[in-house]
C-alpha cells in the first residue's frame, strides 16, 4: 500500500489560528496559547499513539522536538468531542503531521513492518496510475496483500472444522435464552444449541443480535461504496493501493480497472433490518463517489476520463471513537461481541481472533483490550440519534485520528 499525505485538498476551507505552542501531551496533541488561554490541539489524519502505549513516548517527544515552545500555525477543521481543536498543524513551517508520518514509519520498521518511507519517484514507479505530485509525505508498505473478502471467512470455517468445530450453514439466530444473567441457549431457525459462551460477530446485525440478550451495542451500520472502472491500459494487478490521507479516498488495481472506495462527507446510516434480500437490496449512490473522484483527479489523473463499470457497497459498523467493540457484555455474562469494524473487519480479524479466544478461555486478554471495551462510553451513547451521528461524523474522518 502506499499512503499520500498531502496538504492541500481542502485546505481551503480551514480557518487558520496561530499561537506559541505551550504544552505536548502526546505524539499527536499539544496545546496553544490563544487569547492567554491554553487551547489544546488534536493533529489530525495522523494517530500517534497514546503515553502510555509502546513508542507514547518517543512519539511525544518528537512531537516535542519538533513544535515545543514554537510558533504554531494551525488550520481549524473543528472541534472533536471533548472540545479539542481539531486541525493541521506546522510549527515553524514544518508540517508536523508530515513529520510524525516520517516517525510512524519508523516505528511500524520497529514492530519488524515492512514499510518505509518513499519519495515521489519513487511511489509514481510503484503505482503509476497515480500522481503524487502535491504529496508531502508518502510511505509504501510492500507486504500487502489483496484478498477476496469471501474467502477469508470461508478459510476460518474451514479450518475452525479441521480443528473439531461444527459449522451450520444456513441457520439463522433467532433469539437468546438467559437464566440469572448469564447465556444459557441460542435459538436458531433449526434449533436449539446449549452454550456457555456466545460471540455475536453478526456484522450490521450484530445490534439485533445483541438486542436478542437484552445487550445493547454503541454501533450503527453505515452504507459504505465503492466503484470499478471500466479496464485502463497499463494497469496491472500488481501495483499497490494508493491512498490519499486528506481525501478520505483509496484507489487500487481491479479487473484491469481501478476500484475507488471513499469515505463521503454526507454517509447514511442503515439498519440492515429493513433491508428484506439483505445487503443485496441496500439503496446504492453513485453521486457521492463522483464527487470525490472530482477531488482526486489530479492524484488520480486516470479516473478524468474512464467509465465506471460497477458499483458496489456494504455495510461496515462504525463506532463514536473509531475504535473497534471486543468484549464481554457487562449485562449478560457469557454474551461476547466482536464488532464495530470500523470498515478494518478484514485485517483486524486474524488478531482479534486470536485474542478474543483467549480471553474467552482462560478469562484474561493476551494484553490490554480496554480501548475496546463495549462499556467504555458509559450513557454517553444511549440515545440512538446521538450515536448515529457520532458513527456518521467518525466514518467521514475515516483517515484522521481517531479519538
Ligand atoms: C466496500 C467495502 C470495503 C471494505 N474494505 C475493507 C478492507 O479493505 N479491509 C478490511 O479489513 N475491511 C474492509 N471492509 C470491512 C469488512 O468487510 C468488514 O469489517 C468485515 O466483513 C466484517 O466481518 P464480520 O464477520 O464482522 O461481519 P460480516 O462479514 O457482515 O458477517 C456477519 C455474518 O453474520 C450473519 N448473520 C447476521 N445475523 C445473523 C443471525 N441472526 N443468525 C445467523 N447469522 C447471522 C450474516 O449473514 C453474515 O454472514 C470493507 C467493507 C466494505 C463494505
Amino acid at each position: 500500500m502506499i499512503c499520500l499525505l498531502l496538504a492541500c485538498v481542502d485546505a481551503v476551507h480551514a480557518d487558520e489560528l496561530v499561537g506559541k505552542v505551550v504544552k505536548v501531551s502526546d505524539g499527536d496533541t499539544l496545546s496553544i496559547l490563544l487569547d492567554s488561554k491554553a487551547h489544546p490541539v488534536r493533529l489530525t489524519e495522523i494517530d500517534a499513539p497514546e503515553k502510555e502505549q509502546a513508542f507514547g513516548n518517543r512519539s511525544r517527544k518528537s512531537l516535542a522536538e519538533l513544535c515545543a515552545g514554537k510558533l504554531a500555525k494551525v488550520e481549524d477543521k473543528g472541534r472533536d468531542r471533548y472540545g479539542r481543536i481539531l486541525g493541521r498543524v506546522y510549527c515553524d513551517g514544518i508540517y508536523a503531521n508530515a513529520e510524525q508520518v516520517r516517525e510512524e514509519v519508523a516505528r511500524g520498521q520497529a514492530w519488524g513492518i515492512d514499510i518505509e518511507l518513499v519519495d515521489q519517484a519513487e511511489a509514481k514507479r510503484l503505482a503509476p496510475y497515480a500522481d503524487p505530485g502535491r504529496a508531502l509525505a508518502i510511505w509504501w508498505a510492500a507486504s500487502d496483500v489483496y484478498l477476496e473478502p469471501g474467502d477469508l471467512p470461508r478459510a476460518y470455517l474451514k479450518a475452525a472444522e479441521s480443528l473439531g468445530a461444527t459449522v451450520e450453514d444456513g441457520t439463522t439466530v433467532v433469539g437468546i435464552a438467559k437464566q440469572a444473567g448469564t447465556i444459557e441457549r441460542v435459538l436458531t431457525d433449526h434449533g436449539e444449541i446449549r452454550c456457555k459462551a456466545v460471540i455475536d460477530a453478526a456484522g450490521a446485525w450484530a445490534p439485533a443480535v445483541a438486542r436478542m440478550a437484552g445487550v445493547r451495542l454503541p454501533t450503527v451500520p453505515v452504507r459504505h461504496q465503492l466503484v470499478i472502472t471500466e479496464p485502463i491500459v497499463g494497469v496491472t494487478a500488481d501495483m499497490p493501493i494508493v491512498r490519499v490521507v486528506d481525501a478520505n479516498v483509496y484507489v487500487r488495481p481491479e479487473r484491469g480497472g481501478l476500484m475507488l472506495g471513499g469515505y463521503e462527507p454526507d454517509p447514511i446510516a442503515i439498519d440492515p433490518e429493513t433491508l428484506r434480500e439483505g445487503i443485496s437490496d441496500m439503496p446504492l449512490d453513485v453521486a457521492p463517489l463522483e464527487r470525490i473522484i472530482e477531488d482526486v483527479t489530479t492524484e488520480y489523473p486516470v479516473l478524468r476520463d474512464v467509465a465506471i463499470a460497477e458499483l458496489r457497497g456494504g455495510l461496515p459498523t462504525m463506532t463514536p471513537d473509531g475504535h473497534h467493540l471486543f468484549g464481554e457484555a457487562t449485562e449478560v455474562s457469557g454474551f461476547w461481541v466482536m464488532s464495530g469494524c470500523v470498515v478494518a473487519g478484514l485485517s483486524i480479524s486474524p488478531a482479534a481472533g486470536e485474542a478474543m479466544a483467549q480471553w474467552i478461555t482462560t478469562g484474561q486478554p493476551p494484553y490490554d483490550m480496554s480501548r475496546f471495551r463495549l462499556d467504555r462510553f458509559g450513557h454517553a451513547y444511549d440515545d440512538p440519534e446521538v450515536l448515529t451521528r457520532a458513527c456518521l461524523a467518525r466514518y467521514s474522518h475515516h483517515y484522521e485520528t481517531p479519538e
